[in-house]
């Protein structure tokens, strides 16, 4: 009976804690860790947010880029920090897959992680260096069929949303190609502008502007839909790559074990970011849009990845594709 009341004490005396300290949450500097190389379509995208969500919170949201390894480096990490609030996790459609992939991770997808809500979906192109000897999506699964051995595919390693995006096209041609890995699609972009790499799959967020600017070509979009702001590119599905079909969702996360009014507090910042007028504009100027507020809470969250997770489970073991 003494034993179960300190036991009750003691839990009270935590919870006393953790509200006092949610209470007062954040005093200091927040940092959010990004899976990726700076420059690339997750840091453009988690930058605009951390700077909104940073106003919302009165609190500098800084962003590290911890690339490698698909993402995988990064969320390790953020699984082992402190459950503080003070280490956020910005990540994607990869947080999902990685399982799948990975015969071993350091981490649990699911159950290593608080999570606080959905971002933005982002569709990707399929897009080639300037010089490319292919002017349509027809020509280019001609090309790189015919050329196999000396075409080159940039992503940004196993689990990488580049990465997915390239192992369904290649299943869809029935064509093995030469991946070039990276710590993210900023650095991969670099090369793609250099002519070093031949093209890549990446998100609309590091591809619209460069594509817009005439510096790379556009092959085809991977959504059912056109893009509202470049009606002219076909999707892959009506170019010949029937049921293809990826859009590329971003989460927010934090160490499990975050404090559940920190994981509000943080939800509702991300919300208001969320409705922000620059982040909705920057978003729209790089053909995408915030998600729906339903979206963007931990339990939409939650239920999103544990579902992708089952989705994309069966299609990689079909596809056979792994890494250590
Ligand atoms: N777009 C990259 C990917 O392939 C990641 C990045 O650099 O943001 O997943």
């Amino acid at each position: 009976m003494k034993i179960t009341l300190m036991r009750a004490a003691a839990c009270l005396a935590l919870f006393g804690s953790a509200m006092a300290h949610a209470q007062t949450y954040p005093t200091k500097t927040i940092t959010m860790i990004v899976p990726f190389a700076a420059g690339g379509p997750t840091d453009t995208v988690a930058r605009l947010v951390a700077q909104s969500m940073g106003t919302k919170l009165k609190q500098q949201i800084i962003i590290e880029n911890v690339g490698g390894a698909g993402g995988t480096i990064g969320a390790a990490r953020v699984a082992k920090a402190a459950p503080d609030g003070y280490t956020l996790f910005l990540h994607h459609i990869g947080h999902s897959t990685a399982p799948s992939l990975y015969r071993k991770l350091a981490y649990n997808a699911q159950t290593d992680f608080e999570t606080i809500g959905l971002v933005t979906d982002v569709p990707m192109m399929i897009v080639a260096r300037k010089d490319f000897p292919a002017k349509d999506m027809k020509e280019l699964l001609a090309y790189v069929k015919a050329n196999k051995d000396k075409v080159t595919y940039a992503n940004a390693g196993v689990g990488s949303a580049s990465h997915l995006c390239g192992m369904l096209f290649m299943t869809a041609i029935g064509t093995d190609l030469t991946t070039v890995p990276y710590k993210g699609t900023g650095p991969a972009m670099n090369d793609l502008l250099g002519g070093q790499v031949d093209f890549m799959c990446d998100q609309t967020t590091n591809t619209t502007s460069q594509v817009k600017g005439g510096k790379i070509k556009a092959y085809g979009v991977t959504t059912k839909t056109r893009l509202p702001f470049m009606k002219e590119l076909p999707t892959l599905a009506e170019s010949g790559l029937p049921g293809f079909d990826v859009a590329v969702w971003h989460g927010l996360y934090a160490p499990k074990g975050t404090p559940k009014p920190i994981v509000d507090t943080l939800a509702g910042a991300l919300q208001t970011a969320l409705k922000d007028p620059t982040v909705k504009q920057r978003f729209a100027d790089l053909g995408t849009e915030p998600v729906a507020e339903s979206r963007a809470r931990p339990e939409a969250l939650r239920a999103h990845v544990k579902a992708e997770i089952e989705r994309w489970q069966p299609i990689i073991t079909k596809a056979g594709v792994y890494a250590d």
